[in-house]
């Protein structure tokens, strides 16, 4: 197995063991990105010199004994990279916009000083749909990213950067952003794991905003056991972020093993019925099997708003958008708008008019209202089950230029996803096998603040069907 196809735990073993360097393994990735990255234009910025600088410097902590202190530094001289929304010291930060084409931050993101102080080398900055508005990745003023499983598909947005070099073993974790899905839809379409946290577990601080309430600041891993890890790096409270509480973090890695016998499954009947794809049904009906084997009690619920959430998440979130995005029309410091592309104004025109005079009551406010429904579907159920499984999307991934000219069909890609977000809850999409040769995911949800829980059966499935052995063979 070459260096860049590690995984963290894996790589932690060799480099603890001396049986590779910092430096060797972070250069196995950027040749990596240097052979393929043309193809599948993953990166935005790629931080060649700084990694390699980083991994001497990790390379000569390691040989001086960190080791004994591995604990204060679970990513010594692992290279990752940052979805484009997180704001880098000294390197360009452009949220997937030309708005923003040569913005260089004054700080670095809580979560990235986090992973800095981790010993995390950081090898670059991934393509995003700009402002993270979108589910296939093309919305990037960047040009699209290709879906290493198949380069004339989309990878899954809005961290299709993130998410393709990881597919591609560019590097050993990303970090990504999800607000409706864009971190649990391209783990499910690049067959990786995607952790979407429970809202304020993870800081905001200085990752760019989307919409405030919706944004949960997550990771890509190849494995459950890199993403519990990852979690205990990023979690907990920021003096930044007033929506993280004080809550103290567990250790994420502690239950992994525990199995789920007895544990209660529910399946929420309103995701299997209209609009999903009859292979992804069966792929769900195969992962069913799977966890009743492991000895879970599977029981159906109903979250009966579901049918609502789209609707209200295009209320919500562009009113969010429309707010956010104001900073940045640039009026003040005499540009135009011209660098705003369809989507963002698109989200900011919607935004504005449901938050005007008149429609405020008719549009906005209702939608909180039924946002508050959509939250107590959920902690109906969580009194009946311990967790929930549902597929990622109801459809694997589609070609590349499919849907870019039809919004609505493009959003409904993330009917599964987006109850989460604005439930608060948090949701790990899992790899659950491959139809026509293109990954697809399930999702396990559960309530406020049990990624623990999430882990553990993450992990019991994961390791029962091990679909995350396949790699992505990529051509020349
Ligand atoms: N696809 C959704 C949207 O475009 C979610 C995006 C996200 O999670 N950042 O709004």
């Amino acid at each position: 197995m070459k260096l860049n196809e590690l995984t963290i735990t894996e790589a932690r073993e060799g480099l603890k063991n001396k049986k590779f360097s910092s430096s060797e393994l972070t250069r196995a990735c950027l040749e990596q990105i240097e052979k393929h990255d043309a193809k599948i234009n993953a990166f935005i910025t790629v931080c060649k010199k700084q990694a390699i600088e980083q991994a001497k410097e990790a390379d000569k902590l390691l040989s001086n004994g960190a080791m004994e202190q591995w604990s204060n530094l679970p990513l010594l001289g692992i290279p990752i990279a940052l979805k484009d929304l997180y704001s880098t010291k000294d390197i360009k930060t452009t949220a997937g916009s030309k708005v923003l084409k040569d913005y260089s931050p004054v700080y670095d993101a809580t979560v990235v000083k986090k992973l800095k102080d981790a010993g995390a080398v950081i090898i670059g900055k991934t393509n995003l749909d700009a402002w993270a508005h979108g589910s296939s990745g093309e919305n990037s003023d960047f040009g699209p990213t290709k879906n290493p499983w198949n380069q004339e598909y989309v990878p899954g947005g809005s961290s299709s950067g993130s998410a393709a070099a990881l597919a591609a073993d560019m590097y050993l974790a990303a970090t990504g952003t999800d607000t409706g899905g864009s971190i649990r839809l391209p783990a499910s379409f690049c067959n990786l794991v995607g952790l979407k946290p429970t809202y304020g577990r993870v800081s905001r601080y200085g990752i760019i905003a989307m919409a405030s309430s919706l944004d949960s600041i997550g990771h890509l891993a190849k494995t459950v056991e890199d993403s519990a890890l990852l979690l205990n790096i990023t979690a907990g409270n920021d003096v930044f972020d007033a929506t993280t509480p004080k809550k103290p973090v567990p250790d994420y890695q502690k239950g992994l093993q525990k199995g789920i016998k007895e544990l209660k499954i529910g399946i929420p009947k309103e995701y299997l019925q209209t609009g999903l794809d009859e292979k992804v049904k069966e792929n769900f009906e195969d992962t069913k099997r799977i966890l009743s084997r492991l000895g879970a009690n599977l029981i159906e619920v109903s979250l009966p708003h579901t049918e609502y959430a789209i609707a209200c998440y295009y209320i919500i979130q562009p009113a969010e958008v429309s707010s956010n995005l104001e900073r940045y029309d640039g009026i003040r410091f005499g540009n135009d708008r011209s660098f705003f592309t369809d989507e963002a104004k698109r989200r900011i025109m919607l935004g504005t008019f449901t938050l005007s005079a008149g429609y405020y009551e008719a549009y906005y406010k209702k939608a909180m209202q039924v946002r508050t429904l959509i939250k107590k579907d959920f902690e109906d159920a969580f009194v009946k089950v311990d967790a929930l499984i549902a597929p990622v999307s109801p459809t694997p991934s589609w070609k590349l230029g499919e849907k870019v000219d039809d919004p609505l069909k493009m959003y409904l890609s993330d009917v599964f996803t987006v109850t989460a977000n604005l439930a608060g809850i948090p949701a790990l999409a899992v790899p659950s096998g491959f139809i026509n040769g293109l990954p697809v995911g399930i999702q396990i949800l559960g309530p406020q603040f049990s990624e623990e829980l999430l882990f553990q059966v993450g992990f019991a499935y994961e390791q029962a069907t091990e679909w995350y052995k396949r790699k992505a063979i990529l051509n020349l």
